[in-house]
């Protein structure tokens, strides 16, 4: 399998060879092209298999077209902790180069006077971690209904950490019609029955 077989733009291609990735791992081979056509996807992957590109660079064609609204993020990413989301958010850097999309970063222990301005200026992508977002909903600082594609990244560490009420919160205010991609290392009951919930048609993938 070549990443040329998947449906990327030209301008992510570039942004793969030059990340000195040459061939895709299985999950992106599977997930990439899912995501492209729009579905919902639950992808069964632990961290080291290249799950975040199998999102972001699909994520950032999709980003590509379509235009900026104040407050309203135009897609969302639910990391569990910091850490995670600011991985996610220097994939989004290196693959997004090429691109004019803005990404804001919304996590616990930063002032959350300059995350609010950021969404104000409108962005592209929000990178965030449950409680954060949670927070700033609540004050209004935030519209989630311009968000039509949802991820869910590490549900089963989301669970071991509490979030997952939070994440029912936050999905009941995105558009019903978005695009949902869940990943998890782990399939436990609660987090089957969140996919069932909140994803419509998924495709599965499990590497
Ligand atoms: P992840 O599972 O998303 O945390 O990615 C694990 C590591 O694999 C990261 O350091 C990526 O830079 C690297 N990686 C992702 N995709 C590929 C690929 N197609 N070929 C080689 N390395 C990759």
């Amino acid at each position: 399998m070549n990443f040329a077989d998947l449906g990327l733009s030209d301008e992510l291609l570039k942004a793969v060879e030059q990340a000195g990735y040459t061939e895709p791992t299985p999950i992106q081979a599977q997930a990439i092209p899912s995501v492209l056509m729009m579905r919902d996807l639950i992808g069964i992957a632990q961290t080291g298999t290249g799950k975040t590109a199998g999102f972001v660079l699909p994520m950032i064609d999709i980003l590509a077209h379509g235009r900026r609204r104040a407050l309203m993020p135009r897609s969302l990413i639910l990391e569990p902790t910091r850490e995670l989301a600011a991985q996610v958010a220097e994939n989004f850097e290196k693959y997004g180069k090429n691109h004019d999309l803005k990404m804001a970063l919304l996590i616990g222990g930063v002032q959350m006077g300059d995350q609010v301005k950021a969404l104000t200026e409108g962005v592209d992508v929000l990178i965030a971690t449950p409680g954060r977002l949670m927070d700033l909903f609540e004050r209004g600082k935030i519209l989630l209904t311009g968000c039509n594609l949802l991820v869910i990244d590490e549900a089963d560490r989301m669970l071991d950490m509490g979030f997952i009420p939070d994440i029912e919160t936050i999905c009941s205010k995105l558009p019903a019609n978005r695009q949902t991609l869940l990943f998890s290392a782990t399939m436990p009951p609660p987090i089957k029955k969140l996919a069932d919930k909140f994803l419509s048609n998924p495709k599965s993938i499990e590497v």
